[in-house]
């Protein structure tokens, strides 16, 4: 009888294991790989029916399924194209996301195409509703379409998870279902995904935005460009909007009402990252010997030394006044009336994008913000499986990480010209600061309350941002299973819950008593949480985590495989096991 490994969920993070399985299979033993995602496979979050307007933010030539230079690979891997090469572009290029998704169900029959004889791949295509586990460890998986899937092994690779909604947006969407024959215009998405939701927004209504990252950058071009609109360049080489009049008016708010900052031009090539001086793995690991840590005392000023560095490099006597002060807890200083901001955001803008165009090595300013992307494997040393007390990870979470997010990841500068187009004409402008939803029965509309009190009301409220993974408020089947089985606790560091399955540092889950389950793996972003930044993609030639965790789960593959155990009947009739 042949192993067999399930794996639930074939986008980037199922294929990173395919790779893995196909790259160190063993003539000597079968194994049987069960590949199980409603489909297609390979393409995950990244659909290809997506319109044209909505682009990758990350480079064609920095992602890659196949391996060759990742020394995570340990010199064996399955050879193939990365996405610059596959799609024929340059490097540079900023494809569009259905693009990437083509690649990736490309990706993945190259993968099956390359697998030798020892390796089966059985295909089931829908989703996993439920998994038992036998005394002998055995798993049985129950699919959407009735199916049973016996396996030795079962990984976790489900993406982003979907939130069940919470008394916030119970109480807002009775509140549309109200007064929705009063103002056939009320609408209340909690989250922008899928972008389809949007039809929801009626023209010319008023549309609060929650959210001033990479999502709200999403809801935006839908609802302007998605909308027949066009951008046209005009004398001076600016971006003028010209409305297609299906466009409602766009407010946008965050907590701290700070918007991306756009993404440099991309000068480096793998030999050029950032080498650090100070934020080093050595002086991580010396730091943890000592217990938590806390974030803002103890790797704030490293990580500061780190992009002071990387501007230096290039220019010793640059201001980069700005990045001072950078690193700390908001103050709230961004408050003030919406027509000061967006004007200052503006301002922002235009100064930033001539920063990105000038690259990631030759301007300052953004070879330091490029530094923290270099310097991701540090902050997760420092940061994960309990790396830092309690209350300084809440404070990473909710305040560093999307600090880092919003100054090292945003989207390519058309953005950020776009955006001062639409400011300009109108369309687009700033809801007030941190604002609370609230009803106003009388008018059947939203009211956006600002934290000074500034007040907008609007039609339609969207939630620009993508769930995260908390196992407890989880709305799929198979977690809310393992969950009761106790296949599976939320993780916790101390009293607080950063999100993500608890899991050892191989990504086996713990079961609700702490003991990490020999046959169960958790990768990407059910682990964010025990993990930091789990979504980033593997570019060529660079260490990626991804294939690091991806290894990971083929060696807890490995060990228990030679586990010694006792056999066991499965706990499920077996009357359709594939
Ligand atoms: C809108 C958006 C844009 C992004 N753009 C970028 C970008 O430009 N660059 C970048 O590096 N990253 C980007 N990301 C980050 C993204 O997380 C990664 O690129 C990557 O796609 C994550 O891969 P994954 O396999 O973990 O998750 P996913 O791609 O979400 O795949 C998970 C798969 O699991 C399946 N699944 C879930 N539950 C079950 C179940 N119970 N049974 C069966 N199947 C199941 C789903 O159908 C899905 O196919 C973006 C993310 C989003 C949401």
């Amino acid at each position: 009888m042949p192993e067999s490994i399930a794996i639930v969920g074939m986008g980037a993070r199922g294929l990173s294991i395919l790779e893995r399985l196909v790259a160190t299979a063993r003539p000597d033993r079968p194994l049987v790989v069960h590949v199980i995602d409603p489909g297609p496979f390979g393409v995950g979050v990244h659909h290809e029916d997506q319109p044209d307007e909505l682009l990758l933010n990350t480079v064609a030539g920095q992602i890659t399924v196949f391996r060759r230079g990742d020394p995570a690979a340990h010199g064996t891997c399955v050879d193939g194209p990365s996405l610059a090469e596959w799609a024929g572009v340059e490097r540079d290029a900023y494809l569009p996301r259905r693009v990437l998704g083509a690649y990736f169900r490309d990706a993945y029959a190259r993968l099956v195409g390359a697998a030798p004889p020892s390796l089966r791949v059985a295909e089931h295509t829908t989703r996993a509703t439920d998994a038992r586990r036998a005394p002998d460890g055995s798993w049985t998986l129950v699919l959407a379409d009735g199916t049973r899937v016996s396996a030795d092994f079962l990984v976790l690779a489900t993406g982003h998870g979907t939130l069940v909604p919470s008394d916030v947006d119970v109480a807002a969407e009775a509140f549309v279902r109200r007064h929705r024959d009063r103002n056939r215009a009320l609408a209340y998405l909690r989250t922008c995904y899928p972008l389809a939701g949007l039809s929801a927004i009626a023209r010319g209504s008023r549309v609060g935005v929650r959210g001033m990252g990479l999502s709200a950058v999403d809801v935006v071009i839908e609802l302007t460009e998605g909308r027949g609109g066009r951008f046209e360049e005009v004398a001076d080489g600016e971006l003028a909007y010209r409305p297609s009049g299906a466009e409602p008016v766009i407010a946008v708010w965050s907590r701290h009402g700070r918007a991306f900052w756009p993404r440099a031009r991309n000068e480096k090539s793998p030999a050029d990252v950032h080498r650090p001086r100070a934020l080093h793995l050595d002086a991580v690991h010396r730091l943890r010997a000592e217990g938590p840590r806390d974030f803002t005392r103890d790797y704030v000023p490293l990580l500061q030394t780190e992009m002071r560095d990387a501007a230096d490099r290039i220019d010793p006597a640059a201001s980069i006044s700005h990045l001072a002060g950078l690193l700390e807890v908001p103050t709230g200083r961004e408050l003030g009336p919406a027509e000061d901001r967006a004007r200052a955001l503006a301002a922002f803008f235009a100064a930033d994008e001539r920063r990105a165009e000038a690259g990631n090595m030759t301007d300052p300013v953004k070879a330091a913000t490029d530094a923290v992307r270099d310097l991701r494997n540090e902050i997760r040393e420092a940061v994960e499986h309990g790396g830092l007390t309690p209350q300084s990870h809440r404070v990473f979470v909710e305040v560093y990480a999307p600090l880092l997010h919003v100054i090292s990841a945003g989207p390519p500068a058309l953005r950020a010209r776009q955006w001062r187009a639409l400011l300009d004409c109108g369309i687009l402008r700033l809801g007030p600061t941190a604002a609370a939803v609230t009803f106003d029965d009388e008018a059947a509309r939203f009211r956006l309350l600002g934290a000074d009190g500034e007040t907008w009301d609007c039609d339609a409220v969207v939630g620009a941002a993508v769930d995260p993974f908390l196992p407890e408020r989880d709305d799929d089947a198979l977690t809310r299973a393992l969950l009761a089985q106790g296949l599976g606790r939320p993780y916790r560091n101390g009293d607080y819950h950063p999100g993500g399955w608890d899991i050892d540092r191989r990504g086996r889950l713990r079961d609700a008593a702490g003991e990490p389950i020999g046959n169960l793996c958790a990768v990407g972003n059910p682990t964010e949480g025990p993990h930091y930044f789990t979504n980033m993609l593997p570019a060529p030639g660079l260490p990626s985590r991804i294939t690091a965790d991806a290894q990971h789960v083929v060696e807890a593959l490995e060990e228990w495989r030679l586990a010694p155990r006792a056999s066991s009947p499965s706990p499920i009739p077996e009357e359709t096991v594939v």
